[in-house]
């Protein structure tokens, strides 16, 4: 087959996010052949993240940007390979991991998967079509676009309230949409939201539709409690209403719940003997920086044992 590579990988990772940079450097400084596949850049949502600052060692906190650069470096270090491709299926030949990608195809004894989650549509009318023309689900990326602009963000977990802080920094004002009237989101932040003037509050509310012509005019919003609808003028909308599991490559060859999140021992292990799973993809309480990358170590240990049996 064009374009199939015949090498037999010990470890392959999906996902170059800080669960997979860590694997790598754990793997691959054990001296483990290792490559690693990322669709798009290393880092993962650290790289669209504006400042972490609950990952420990930085106590100012550290611009994602500068992470993802550090801990890609440092995987880099000993020897793992790396391409950029988008796997689109993974099966199994006895006891092989056979990963595809548009491009190629790769073997592997052992896959650790590290793809993390995405952003939540919300499959509303208008939401498709003026993605990118006022609709937006990075704030680090689109924020500027926005200078002096009334927009609205939409949910309220961490990533409403750390972007929505972070919007001010350029809008004129903003007003947090939530379908409830108590927020999900981290005390600190919730704290440093009420207290900026630029963020307004719109409780008990859910976004019915995106208006717009060449780019977002106006939201159609239903408050939940009295049912009444209105239209909102506003120049854009940042959606943050959850994330789901980028699995939908490995379905139906690693048991999941019924949300797509894998499941796995606290080992990091799945079903599939020599297939692990590491940060966000996984079924787990918390999904952090720090979490992922203890699920990055946890699953290259385990791995190389996993080799070492099979010797
Ligand atoms: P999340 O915690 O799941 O919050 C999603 C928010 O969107 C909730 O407030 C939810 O409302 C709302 N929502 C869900 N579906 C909705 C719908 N169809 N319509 C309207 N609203 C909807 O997701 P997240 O904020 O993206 O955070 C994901 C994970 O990343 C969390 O573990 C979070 O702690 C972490 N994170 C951490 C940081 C940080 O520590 N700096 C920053 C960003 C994210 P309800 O509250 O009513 O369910």
């Amino acid at each position: 087959m064009e374009g199939t590579k015949r090498k037999t990988y010990e470890v392959i990772i999906i996902g170059g996010g800080p669960g997979g940079l860590t694997a790598g450097l754990y793997t691959s400084r054990a001296r483990l052949s290792t490559l690693l596949i990322e669709s798009a850049l290393f880092g993962g949502q650290m790289t669209t993240t504006e400042l972490i600052e609950n990952y420990p060692g930085f106590p100012q906190g550290i611009t994602g940007d500068e992470l993802s650069r550090l801990m890609e470096e440092q995987a880099k270090r000993f020897g793992m390979e790396t391409v950029t491709q988008e796997v689109v299926r993974v099966s199994l030949e006895r006891d092989i991991k056979v990963v595809e990608t548009h491009e190629s195809t790769y073997r592997c004894e052992v896959l650790i998967i590290s793809t993390g989650t995405e952003y939540r549509k919300l499959g509303i009318p208008g939401e498709k079509e003026f993605a990118g023309k006022g609709i937006s689900y990075c704030a680090t990326c689109d924020g500027a676009f926005f200078q002096d602009s009334r927009i609205v963000v939409v949910g309220g977990g961490d990533s409403a309230l750390t972007e929505a802080l972070f919007l001010t920094k350029f809008v004129k004002e903003l007003t947090v949409i939530h379908r409830r009237d108590a927020l999900r989101g981290t005390k600190i932040y919730q704290e440093r939201a009420f207290a900026n003037p630029k963020v307004k509050f719109l409780w008990n509310s859910i976004v019915q539709e995106i208006k717009g012509d060449s780019v977002v005019r106006s939201i159609v919003v239903k408050n939940v409690k009295t049912g009444e609808v209105k239209e909102f003028e506003t120049d854009g909308a940042f959606l943050f209403v959850g994330m789901v599991p980028r699995t939908q490559f490995i379905k139906g060859v690693v048991q999941m719940d019924d949300g797509g999140y894998i499941l796995t021992n606290e080992d990091c292990e799945t079903n599939v003997k020599g297939i692990f799973a590491a940060g966000d993809c996984r079924k787990r309480l918390l999904r952090q920086i720090a979490t992922a990358v203890g699920d990055g170590a946890t699953a290259a240990f385990a791995a190389e044992k996993y080799l070492e049996g099979k010797e």
